[in-house]
């Protein structure tokens, strides 16, 4: 509570500060609307304001009350309201709109980084290095998945993974971050393993923290993926489980943020991906388990805000909500937290008909196995946060991020 308190006084004196100075002096009005130093994008896949009001009711219920808790975010200043509709469809898939949010223009489901007409984009990761930026992008399924790629690859379909992981070197972004590899071997399994290619285009691949600790010293280009036996982890929600030698998505963040270092300016984009694939399943407690690390790598950059306020700029959003997941069902009035206490306290998933027992008997509703086309909501902090209030499409997050305020 005291650091939302903190938090929204610092926002509010920013804001303040901000109208004065465009009333007064516009070189500091220009100044003011370069993007912050330090940029972190989070993208909770998946993660809609219900997901948010389920792990959270969850929360409290394990203190015994039905509310009142809050996430890192969530306690955030600054809330905003994200559509999410691609080019072609009222509900978007994670390609089109994770293109969206990097480049600003909206495309056909299952692009990545190309416009209905096929040209190609650049995303908000592009621009920044340009301007000298240091770039991070990273997530908790594998690197070559939708919403990491659009941020570096350019293909006119999201399923052409080993061409996807064929797009890392050319990008020349300094760190990288994932489980592992979809087609790590190529469509056929016969193809050179992707982190060779890649080591042959001077990406040092680490294979878990360990080889981390030795070898992110020396290396110009990293990529960092979990230990050996999940590089060519598969697109399902069941084999993706972590294990426990496994780095957290906090880890992974924090393991980007040194090599990054503080003295360059640096983006990083940072996924929770396993929100969304929980979700699909309508599996309660991983979706929460999966918000519940997503925050915690959100925590690890709020630590960091907090020695570089005036330099740091946070946002986490989603690129679309998964699984129309309700918190209550059947015209109850009351969640039964209970019933995955003592039955289904488990990251294990369940059989399809045990988890829909389990949902039903909670009161936690699911409309659909797909995406579902609801607004996102979108929290911010630090310099240039205040642009985050308020309706927004997602083409526009990227231009607020620049400070140019791409409104189309
Ligand atoms: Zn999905």
């Amino acid at each position: 509570m005291k650091v939302r308190s903190i938090a929204r006084a610092a926002a509010a004196l920013a804001l303040i500060c901000g109208v004065f100075t465009s009333c007064t002096n516009t070189t500091d009005k220009a100044a003011d609307e370069s993007p912050a130093k330090y940029v972190f994008l989070f993208i909770g896949d998946g993660m809609g304001a219900a997901q948010t009001a389920v792990t959270e009711s969850y929360l409290s219920s394990l203190k015994g009350e039905n509310g009142g808790e809050e996430l890192c975010f969530t306690g955030f200043p600054v809330l905003g309201s994200c559509t999410t509709y691609s080019a072609d469809r009222q509900i978007t898939c994670s390609s089109a709109s994770g293109t969206a949010i990097a480049c600003g223009v909206k495309t056909l489901n299952g692009r990545l980084g190309l416009d209905p007409d096929g040209n190609r984009l650049k995303s908000i990761a592009f621009d920044l290095k340009e301007m000298g930026y240091r770039i991070g992008i990273m997530s908790s399924v594998p690197v070559n998945h939708a919403t990491p790629a659009s941020f570096y690859a350019h293909n006119a379909s999201r399923d052409d993974y080993y061409s996807i992981s064929m797009e890392i070197p050319e990008s020349g972004f300094e760190f990288f971050g994932g489980s592992g590899f979809l087609d790590y071997r190529g469509k056929d399994g016969k193809s050179a393993p992707a982190s060779e290619v890649l080591e042959s285009k001077g990406y040092e691949v680490c294979f878990g923290e360990s080889e981390f600790k030795s070898e992110s010293a020396t290396a110009e280009h990293l990529v960092f993926i979990q230990p050996e036996g999940r590089e060519g982890d598969a697109d399902n929600y069941e084999v993706e489980e972590m294990r426990e030698e496994d780095s957290s998505l906090a880890e992974m963040l924090q393991m980007g943020l040194e090599y990054l270092g503080e003295e360059q300016p640096f983006f990083v984009m940072c996924e929770g991906g396993e929100i969304d694939w929980a979700a699909h399943d309508n599996m309660t407690m991983p979706m929460i388990e999966a918000i519940l690390g997503f925050n915690e790598a959100v925590r690890t950059a709020y630590s960091f805000y907090e020695k570089h306020p005036d330099e740091t700029l946070i946002i986490v959003t989603a690129d679309h909500e998964t699984g129309g997941v309700t918190l209550g069902s059947d015209g109850t009035d009351t969640i039964h937290w209970d019933v995955f206490k003592t039955e289904g306290k488990s990251d294990i998933p369940v059989s399809k008909e045990e988890n829909a027992r389990l949902n039903a008997a909670a009161k936690i509703g699911w409309t659909t196995d797909g995406h579902t086309g609801a607004p996102v909501p979108v929290y911010a902090i630090g310099k240039g946060a205040e642009r985050f209030a308020g309706r927004m499409d997602n083409t526009e997050i990227k231009g607020k991020i620049l400070g140019t305020e791409n409104r189309r």
